[in-house]
């Protein structure tokens, strides 16, 4: 199947699941996760509809950037940023999904500062502890938001979050859960219901993500095909 066929198929599913909770396909944005995979593929997402791509390495982003890859769609950063990188992502995309310490929130104010913008950036939430993920830890996250708040040049939009790998089927919708729930508190309580994004939901578990109140997903895998590392 091609890109295109596997989009639609995606966005098929997608709607089915929202409506299971009042909604439709139209309430869920469709981010494409296109790391791996080059500018010809991500045009071809963009042709076929697709609402964002998202890429998670500073340096190949940089790179399709160059090549014009994204031209005509929104571009996400979702992966894990490290401080001195700040600089090559700021401004250059519409959202960074992946604000996960207090840390990078003043980097990004820093970067967004001097280029006198409004960076949009969504809190990650580490829901499973995991020693090895970046986000904040589920306890931490209220006071981020509010700390997050004060900053003149960041403008948080709502809450991303990369559960574990899931051992079993459905594995991942009670920390799907719990960040939905999270994410309900903090918009009522402190962003007084203005917060649009809540992200989670990977290729193999977006239905369950959705379920749980989820109305964007990072599709990667179900999209562009499995990706091949170099070894
Ligand atoms: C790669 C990636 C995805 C997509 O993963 P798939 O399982 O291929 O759909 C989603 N979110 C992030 C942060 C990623 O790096």
């Amino acid at each position: 199947m091609s890109i295109q066929e596997h989009i639609a198929e995606i966005r098929s599913r997608i709607d089915a699941a929202a409506r299971e909770t009042g909604r439709t396909g139209a309430d869920i944005v469709l981010v494409g996760a296109s790391k791996m995979n080059d500018a010809e593929a991500c045009q071809e997402a963009i042709t076929a509809g697709i609402d964002a791509l998202g890429e998670n390495r500073v340096q190949e982003m940089t790179g399709k950037l160059a090549q014009d890859a994204y031209r005509g769609a929104p571009l996400h950063f979702i992966g894990h940023l490290q401080r001195n990188k700040v600089k090559q992502v700021v401004g250059k995309v519409s959202l960074i999904q992946s604000a996960g310490s207090v840390e990078l929130l003043r980097e990004i104010e820093k970067a967004a500062a001097k280029l006198d913008i409004v960076q949009d950036v969504l809190l990650e939430v580490n829901i499973g502890g995991e020693e090895a993920k970046s986000g904040f830890a589920p306890e931490a996250v209220r006071d981020a938001a509010v700390l997050a708040k004060e900053l003149q040049h960041v403008r948080v939009q709502g809450l991303m979050t990369i559960p574990p790998v899931a051992a079993e089927d459905h594995g991942n919708l009670a920390y799907f859960q719990k960040v939905y729930a999270l994410y309900v508190d903090i918009n009522r309580e402190i962003y007084d219901n203005k917060l649009k994004y809540i992200s989670m939901g990977m290729s193999g578990d977006f239905e369950d993500a959705i379920r749980a109140g989820s109305n964007m997903v990072r599709v990667g895998t179900a999209i562009f095909g499995q990706r091949y590392y170099a070894k």
